[in-house]
C-alpha cells in the first residue's frame, strides 16, 4: 500500500480536504509550563486509509515544487486560522510549522509567508518555522536568504532533527536559529542499554548543549518517552522537551481542551503538570 502513494494522491488529498493538523506540546524543563505547540500533518484517505506522515512527506519532497508550495500553503493557512481562533480564547502559545528545507530554498516561500502574515494579521511571535531536512540543502545561500528574512521579521527558527545530518554543524554556523531540536534517536541513546553508545551520545549531547548555550541558542529534546529520559535531559541542561511521556500529537479539539483545563488547574493550585497532561492524553 505504502508504495502506491503518488504526488497526484497528495494533491487530490489537499484539494478534497483529507488532511488535518494535529498538535504536540513542548514543555519548559525549568518551569514545567507549556511553551509551544508543533503542528504535524495527518492524512486519512478514504481509499488508502491512514497514511504514514513521514512516508508521504518524503514523496512530497521529491515532487514538483508547485505541489510542495501548495502543501505548505495549506499547512500555513490551516495553522494561521487555528492561531486566530486560539487568540480569541486567550491561548497564545507559539505554534511551530514544519517547513521542508527544499521549499525554504525558494524565494516563493518567503513571499508566501510574508503575504499570509499580512492577510491573516498574524504577529510573527505567534508562530515559528521548523527547518526539516530530509535531503541535504542544495543551495545554502538561498536558504540563508529566506531564513534571515524570516528571522528579521521576528519569526522563531528551529533546526529540526539536529544531529541526524552530516552538515548539522554547518547549518548551526550559517543559518539564523533560535532553537535546535535534538533528534529522538539521540534522546533515546542517552539512556540506551549499550553502555559504549550511551557514553558517546552523552558526551556529544553535552558538548552540543554547551556550544548552543555559548551561541545563545535553546535546545529541545525530541521524543522523550520515559521518566529516565526526562531525568537525563533535565540533568544535562536541555531547555525544553517534547514526547509521548508528556503528550503525543493530538487533534485540535483535544489540545484546546487540555490547554484550557491545565490553565484552570494552574490557576486553582500548583503541582507537577505532567501527570495531568498524561491523564488526558491517555
Ligand atoms: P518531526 O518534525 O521531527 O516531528 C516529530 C515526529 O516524531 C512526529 O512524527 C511525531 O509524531 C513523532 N513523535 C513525537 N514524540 C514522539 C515520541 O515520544 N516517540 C516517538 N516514537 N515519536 C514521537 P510524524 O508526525 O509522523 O512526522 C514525521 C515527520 O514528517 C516530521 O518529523 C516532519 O519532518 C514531517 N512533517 C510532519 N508534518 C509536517 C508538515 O506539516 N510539513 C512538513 N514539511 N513536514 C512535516
Ligand atoms: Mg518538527
Ligand atoms: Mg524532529
Amino acid at each position: 500500500m505504502k508504495s502506491d502513494i503518488t504526488a497526484q494522491h497528495i494533491e487530490d488529498a489537499i484539494d478534497k480536504g483529507e488532511m488535518v493538523l494535529h498538535y504536540q506540546p513542548l514543555s519548559n524543563l525549568t518551569s514545567g509550563e507549556i511553551t509551544g505547540l508543533e503542528a504535524l500533518v495527518r492524512w486519512h484517505s478514504p481509499k488508502l486509509g491512514q497514511v504514514d506522515t513521514a512516508h508521504f512527506i518524503k514523496i512530497l519532497e521529491h515532487s514538483d515544487i508547485s505541489l510542495i508550495a501548495k502543501f505548505h500553503r495549506w499547512v500555513t493557512i490551516t495553522a494561521f486560522e487555528q492561531i486566530l481562533t486560539w487568540q480569541e480564547v486567550g491561548i497564545s502559545l507559539t505554534v511551530y510549522l514544519n517547513f521542508s528545507a527544499r521549499y525554504l530554498q525558494e524565494r516563493d516561500c518567503l513571499n508566501l509567508i510574508k503575504s499570509l502574515v499580512q492577510d491573516y494579521k498574524i504577529s510573527p511571535s505567534w508562530f515559528g518555522i521548523e527547518v526539516t531536512e530530509s535531503h541535504s540543502i542544495q543551495d545554502m545561500k538561498a536558504i540563508q536568504f529566506v531564513l534571515t528574512n524570516l528571522h528579521s521579521m521576528g519569526i522563531m527558527i528551529s533546526l529540526d532533527d539536529f544531529c541526524t545530518s552530516y552538515c548539522s554543524l554547518e547549518y548551526l554556523s550559517d543559518l539564523p536559529a533560535h532553537t535546535i531540536k535534538i533528534d529522538r534517536s539521540f534522546t533515546q541513546g542517552l539512556t540506551c542499554d549499550n553502555f559504549q553508545r550511551q557514553n558517546s551520545i552523552n558526551i556529544i549531547v553535552e558538548s552540543i548543549i554547551e556550544m548552543a548555550f555559548k551561541l545563545g541558542i535553546e535546545v529541545v529534546a525530541e521524543g522523550v518517552e520515559t521518566l529516565k529520559q526526562l531525568e537525563k535531559v533535565t540533568f544535562l541542561g536541555f531547555d525544553s522537551y517534547q514526547g509521548y511521556l508528556l503528550c503525543p500529537p493530538v487533534p485540535v479539539e483535544l489540545i484546546t481542551q487540555m490547554i484550557l483545563r491545565e490553565r484552570s488547574r494552574r490557576d486553582s493550585y500548583t503541582s507537577s503538570s505532567e501527570s495531568m497532561w498524561q491523564a488526558i492524553a491517555a
